[in-house]
């Protein structure tokens, strides 16, 4: 027997017209590109979501085109993700980070046909425009006063654009399932790989994490996601924030610590969710200002393990709850958080630092197992480890366009293997211990350590090179280089950086190099990482 009951659509657009409806008057804040705050309500901004879908229409942009973003954090990358998705077209944000190739690479292989770009990227845009032919024309998210100098061809004003454009706009009846957005995630070798959400995924995510053990958001929520909008979706909160009515601060450009204090104690921010790296330098700000943060209540933290004296500052210095959150972009992205049981609470301090320091609790949606080498999963004893697996109504099924990718990331019975190495204790709490995929994560951003060693070996005198990830203070991780060097060579640190400078993007240099007689190879003659990683799990980073 069938229930009886609406079979409703889970779109994206229901989220925002929910919004105008109901929270009309709750506002969205924004430090823009151009400099000042800009500040709107929910209402203004779906009226001004239906301009732009109007106006997209008018480019000739149908369902299923890829519309792409390079873009902070603000509101009309907020009205772009509405107006893309509900027309039934795909918002693909850009990370702007990435290096220069790799953007290239994923406009064409996702066949973007606009590319939405705040002031910042126009520069970055121009570096590539040779090599991504098939874009029509380029959006500069400004208005005219603000319009730059540019080479590029084919590019529009936002604001001229949407300026004449009818402010309603009749929303196609799309299936729930069909793709909304997507992100590319730096693969673990090769090309980056496209996860694309649906309406669906998008939806239940949302819902998944408003609930009070994840963001804890409501109608009396004031949310600054410092996470960025052209990376896991800012953690969902564009989507998060008007199905509950909270309000939503945008920190555009500026990441420093004066600036986000200012946002959040202007704004009387309650919740935050930010990576580590960020909050470290806010609470480097907040220790040589002496500020104190009046108003937050929680922040979720995560792209990468928060360190315990972190988790102490905020929650001592602050009175503000940590909760450590766990995710991926395959996973739209958020999979744990790390939010007390009762009893718990009641735990000596050190205890419960013991537990806030993991990666949290798997949270309604997310099935977690851990998998041994051969293939068995692992008990949840807190002490086994293996690779963490999961699936879930938002957790990608495949790559987009990506056998070899799709066929090496999934299981055949349908789960997603995250590439992290973990324990999952009697309780349910989650801790990453290692990751199998090759990759360094520097303030919250990817550095492939393959490509770092296929660039080395290029270097005269460098006959092999391993790259590891280790620990630093400020970044999380950075990479350290560890070579061989070829018979009878000497080469130098200083040979070694002044090679790979100006191949790879700045922030993917290794804090050192150090020269070693041989690394240690699996059977099939792969740099064996972890044999490497424990000899030098002791090594001090120069930076760090
Ligand atoms: P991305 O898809 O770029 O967001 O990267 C996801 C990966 O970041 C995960 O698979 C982990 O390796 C890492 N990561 C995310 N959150 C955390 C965390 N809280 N602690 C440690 N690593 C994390």
């Amino acid at each position: 027997m069938q229930g009886l009951m609406m079979e409703t659509p889970l779109l994206i657009t229901s989220l925002i017209k929910h919004a105008a409806a109901n929270h009309g008057d709750t506002e969205i804040v924004s430090r823009s590109v151009e400099g000042p705050i800009h500040r709107y309500t929910y209402a203004d901004s779906y009226v001004r979501i239906q301009k732009l879908a109007n106006a997209l229409a008018g480019l000739g942009v149908g369902e299923e085109d890829r519309i792409a973003t390079l873009a902070w954090n603000g509101y009309r990358h907020f009205e772009l993700y509405y107006a893309v998705s509900g027309m039934g077209a795909v918002c693909h944000t850009i990370n702007p980070r990435l290096p220069a190739d790799q953007i290239a690479y994923i406009v064409n292989h996702a066949e973007d046909q606009y590319i939405f770009t705040d002031l910042t990227f126009v520069p970055l845009i121009e570096a590539v425009a040779a090599h991504i032919g098939r874009v029509k024309g380029v959006v500069v998210m400004t208005d005219a006063a603000h319009m730059p100098e540019t080479k590029l061809a084919n590019v529009l004003c936002y604001e001229d654009l949407i300026a004449d454009a009818a402010g309603s706009f009749d929303w196609p009846d799309l299936d729930e399932n069909a793709a909304a957005s997507m992100c590319y995630t730096s693969g673990t070798t090769g090309n980056p790989k496209g996860a694309l959400y649906s309406h669906r995924s998008t939806v239940l995510h949302a819902l998944g994490t408003a609930v009070p053990d994840v963001f804890n958001y409501s109608a009396d929520t004031v949310s600054l996601p410092v996470v960025p909008m052209f990376h896991v979706n800012a953690w969902g909160i564009p989507y998060c924030a008007p199905m509950t009515g909270a309000k939503l601060v945008f920190p555009g450009p500026k990441y420093d610590g004066a600036s986000i204090y200012e946002l959040m104690d202007g704004e009387r921010v309650t919740t935050a969710a930010g990576v580590p790296t960020v909050w470290m330098v806010l609470l480097d700000y907040l220790r040589t200002s002496g500020n104190k943060l009046k108003y937050l209540k929680r922040t979720s933290i995560g792209g990468a393990a928060v360190p315990l004296s972190m988790i102490k500052e905020f929650e001592e210095t602050h009175g503000v709850t940590v909760h450590h959150a766990w995710g991926m972009t395959e996973m739209s992205p958020v999979g744990t958080s790390g939010h007390l049981k009762a009893w718990m609470e009641e735990l000596p301090a050190e205890q419960r630092y013991a537990l806030k320091v993991k990666q949290g609790r798997a949270i309604y949606g997310v099935e977690m197992k851990i998998v041994g080498a051969d293939g068995k999963e692992l008990p949840h004893d807190g002490t086994a480890f293996g690779e963490l697996q999961v699936r879930g109504p938002w957790i990608a099924r495949s790559y987009y366009r990506d056998e070899a990718g799709t066929a090496a990331a999934f299981t055949e019975d349908g789960w997603l293997r995250t590439g992290d190495v973990s324990t999952i204790d009697p309780q349910g709490f989650m801790q990453i211990v290692d990751r199998t995929k090759d990759l360094i994560k520097s303030g919250g951003e990817w550095i492939s350590s393959i490509d770092l060693e296929n660039i080395a070996v290029g270097c005269p005198g460098v006959a092999e090179a391993g790259a590891i990830a280790l620990p630093h203070p400020k970044w999380g991780e950075r990479p350290l280089l560890v070579v061989v060097p070829a018979d009878g060579d000497k080469p130098t640190r200083d040979d070694v950086l002044g090679y790979l400078k100006g191949k790879v993007v700045d922030y993917w240099l290794p804090d050192d190099v150090v020269f070693v007689e041989e690394l240690p190879h699996t059977a099939t003659g792969k740099i064996f990482k972890s044999k490497l990683r424990e000899a030098f799990k002791d090594y001090k980073l120069p930076t760090a």
